[in-house]
């Protein structure tokens, strides 16, 4: 018998009762707006793709054009054999298009914030951070070993009032924000951040991941939107707007010089593979093209948006793609989620631990029709 593994079911357990137990769902076939999803059609409001660029012919055949060149895979840390030609064409285009001297690609967003801020700070330094901060960004500070201070979500009041009592305790200090947030939709106040920020001396680290290709004059993001051009550190990720997969960190040429260098999740993990940087590049050329892209989508946020205002739901502040409304308690927000599923659209409850509050959070992607939304609309009359 072996018991030292017993903990584990009753871990499970214990999350099944807390209701906090998930599992995933197969979805089928392509499409992005209307998807096969354990065996339903259904209208998707739960993808990050939000230009509907994951389904994009343009960005298949990049990447069909990329393995036949290059193979499927990088076979090894760039620093050893692993540097394709496609990875410094993706970085140069992300560096301009964020208006940045260069770029470094990570194979995902996640472990772009697990490198960047480990190689930003130590223990002798303090992370700043907003308390509803992306996962990724709280587990690479934990890496890092700095000291964290956490402030109430979007209160800059709150961060200039720790940064008088604390700064000058530590010899360096980064401030990390999502710029939208992931399970809100809001936006950071950058302006005042960035303007505290340099008071301080403190460094600054933007999560892009919702704003990149839906913010911003040419899909840049929020820094873009609100026309700042500090010299932050702005991170992202290619698997949202951009349809792809990995993640990014923009900044000066020195900085990505030193990230090469000291970015662990970088320097030890094998290169994004040509086919994924290849459909990333192929993304930020549409993007930045076909502006009617992100005009569909504005049009399809203030279609829900709308929709949701005549019926006087209770939608939680949003300047983005991201629209949630809470419509009770977590019983009530699981049983609504239920129900709208049942009526062919799928939106998912949000719930604690991910979230304070219980939601509904609705993704709006450029692809979904107008016809699709008052689906939508037609669906959440019927559960209410
Ligand atoms: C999705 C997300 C990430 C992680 O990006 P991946 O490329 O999916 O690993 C990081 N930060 C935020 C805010 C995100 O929403």
């Amino acid at each position: 018998m072996d018991h030292a593994y017993d903990w584990i079911a009753s871990d499970l357990q214990a999350l099944h009762r807390a209701g906090w137990y998930r599992s995933t769902r197969l979805s089928h076939g392509s499409g992005s707006a209307q998807i096969e999803l354990e065996g339903r059609r259904v209208l998707q409001f739960a993808s990050n793709d939000y230009l509907g660029l994951s389904q994009d012919p343009r960005l298949v055949s990049a990447a069909i054009e990329a393995l036949r060149i290059h193979g499927a895979g990088a076979t090894g840390s760039r620093l050893l054999s692993g540097e394709r030609e496609p990875h410094r064409q993706l970085e140069k285009r992300l560096a301009a298009w964020k208006g940045c001297e260069d770029c470094l690609v990570f194979s995902s967003g996640y472990l772009a914030n697990l490198g960047v801020i480990p190689a930003l700070v130590g223990s002798r330094d303090l992370v700043i951070a907003d308390a509803y901060n992306h996962s990724s960004l709280k587990s690479g500070t934990q890496l890092s070993g700095a000291q964290t201070l956490t402030y109430p979500h979007g209160n800059i009041a709150h961060l200039e009032r720790e940064l008088a009592r604390h700064r000058e305790e530590y010899r360096r200090c980064l401030i990390c924000t999502d710029t939208v947030f992931s399970m809100d939709g809001d936006l950071a106040p950058l302006p005042r951040l960035v303007e505290v920020a340099e008071r301080f001396r403190c460094m600054v680290l933007v999560d892009e991941a919702h704003a990149t290709g839906v913010l911003g004059p040419t899909g840049a993001g929020a820094l873009e939107h609100f026309g700042l051009a500090p010299s932050l550190v702005q991170m992202g990720t290619l698997s949202k707007a951009l349809g792809s997969l990995g993640g990014y960190v923009c900044g000066s040429a020195e900085l990505v010089d030193y990230l090469r260098n000291r970015a662990r999740s970088w320097v030890y993990t094998t290169g994004l593979s040509p086919a994924d940087t290849a459909a990333a590049l192929a993304a930020v050329e549409i993007v930045h093209g076909e502006l009617e892209l992100r005009t569909r989508l504005w049009q399809n946020i203030a279609h829900l948006r709308a929709g949701f205002t005549e019926r006087q739901l209770r939608l939680l502040p949003t300047d983005s793609a991201v629209l949630c409304i809470r419509v009770g308690d977590v019983g009530r927000t699981r049983r609504f989620a239920d129900a709208l599923w049942e009526a062919g659209v799928y939106a998912p409850a949000i719930r604690p631990p991910t979230v304070p509050t219980s939601r509904i959070r609705f993704s709006v992607m450029a692809t979904h029709t107008p016809e699709m939304i008052d689906q939508v609309l037609a669906a959440i009359d019927c559960v209410l």
